[in-house]
């Protein structure tokens, strides 16, 4: 399962989704790494890796699909 971390430099935060989450958007923009953006991994390990090196100060958890 291919999951995506949502990275929110605006809110100091990185989120979580699993795939095909309805937050998800059908068009991903490219990403920008100091403004944030939408970033897709492989498996969940590797999307938790990524999210801790983030630099943001929050993990989040997305409460819709609850990955
Ligand atoms: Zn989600």
């Amino acid at each position: 399962m291919t999951y995506w971390i949502h990275i929110q430099r605006s809110l100091d935060r990185v989120v979580l989704h699993r795939e095909r989450c309805l937050e998800i958007p059908s068009t991903i923009g490219r990403a920008d790494f100091w403004e944030g953006g939408w970033y897709e991994y492989p498996d969940k390990e590797s999307a938790l890796e990524a999210m801790e090196n983030a630099g943001t100060s929050r993990l989040v958890h997305c409460s819709l699909c609850k990955p």
